[in-house]
């Protein structure tokens, strides 16, 4: 079955982890034998040859690079102008994967369509297709920035990642959006761009809420229903999306699928960590919402962890193809499963992009 997976950090990969995608993950593993210098060496479950095989056809790919403050501990560019230089390190990866044939930009609705039109018949070597998408907006100097970013090809921005950004609070932080928050928010609407709710911290997830009236998703997010962590979804932030005919892609990052993951410690057997709960999640979402129109897949897979925090019965980005099996156990029919696995996503976009 075709898939539609919003969240990749490919490029990121690409650059900072010296991965070449066009290996096949085994290539990839092989050549990271005996590195020491990240916990997920030689244990990478992408490549685009994987993608391909597994049928994941198009997908959210990120640019991100973050900004960190002298006071801030987290790891990341130490100013603005570094991050958007790395930004466009990225950007240069992905045009060069386009050359080769490798991968196509997807920004607008000719090219999505002219797209699925090709996978309709899948052949070996397809290119993957690719919205391109900006995790953490601190690497945006400017307003400016964001309009050479738009011309670019940049359909989709997240304001925050980790800690207190620039323009929003995210993940483990605590706070507003303050002038400048409002002030992108007003930009991102005027280039209609989709913006990506994911990684706000609550207090800023609501303010955007309130003064955000443009199309929203949220990329790769799971429920506190599940996990209580002020990364993941309550079920009133949850509500609030569906009332706004978003799509929330879930992700595979073992610590938020099972509670009381200990990173670098636990195993996914250890906490029996398996595609199942992604399955939970989906579920939750679909029972909030009274249909299966507001989730997907959004699997995060390679970003910054590998196997030893994926879920135990995936080897590579290929199993995501358990998932409709899966879905279809728990009662799911075939049209729902369709609406996850890519329908969903890919309704979302031309509904944004029609006009
Ligand atoms: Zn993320």
């Amino acid at each position: 079955m075709f898939i539609f997976d919003a969240h990749l950090d490919l490029s990121m990969n690409a650059l900072e982890w010296n991965r070449d995608l066009t290996w096949s993950v085994d290539e990839i593993r092989k050549s990271e034998t005996g590195m020491t210098d990240k916990p997920d060496r030689g244990k990478n479950t992408v490549s685009l040859k994987a993608m391909r095989k597994g049928k994941v056809g198009i997908c959210v790919a990120t640019q991100i690079a973050r900004y960190v403050k002298k006071s801030s501990n987290l790891p990341g560019w130490n100013s603005p102008q570094q991050a958007w230089a790395q930004t466009q390190g990225q950007l240069a990866w992905y045009k060069e994967m386009e050359k080769i044939g490798e991968m196509t930009p997807i920004t607008n609705l000719e090219q999505l369509n002219r797209h699925l039109e090709l996978w309709k018949h899948p052949k070996p070597n397809l290119p993957i297709g690719y919205i391109l998408s900006l995790e953490g907006a601190d690497s945006i100097v400017s307003l400016d920035h964001l309009e050479k970013a738009y011309e670019n090809g940049l359909r989709a921005i997240g304001p925050a990642h980790y800690g207190k950004g620039t323009y929003a609070h995210g993940t483990d932080s605590v706070g507003g959006i303050g002038k400048k928050g409002k002030d992108l928010l007003k930009k991102i609407r005027e280039l209609s761009l989709i913006l990506d709710a994911t990684h706000l911290c609550d207090i800023s997830f609501w303010e955007t809420m309130q003064v955000y009236e443009g199309p929203v998703w949220a990329s790769h997010n799971n429920c506190r229903k599940f996990v209580d962590h002020n990364r993941q979804y309550s079920d009133e932030q949850i509500k609030e999306l569906i009332s706004r005919e978003a799509v929330i892609g879930i992700a595979l990052d073992a610590w938020m699928m099972v509670p009381n993951w200990v990173r670098g410690k636990s195993t996914p057997e250890s906490m029996g960590v398996t595609l199942k709960q992604m399955i939970d999640n989906i579920d939750h979402i679909c029972q909030l919402a009274g249909n299966s129109f507001h989730v997907g897949i959004g699997t995060d897979l390679d970003g910054a962890f590998g196997k030893e925090q994926s879920p135990s019965d995936l080897d590579t980005i290929v199993d995501l193809q358990k998932i409709p099996q899966m879905l279809s156990d728990k009662g799911f029919n075939p049209q729902d499963i369709n609406n996850i696995m890519h329908q969903n996503f890919i309704s979302f976009l031309k509904r944004v992009w029609k006009n």
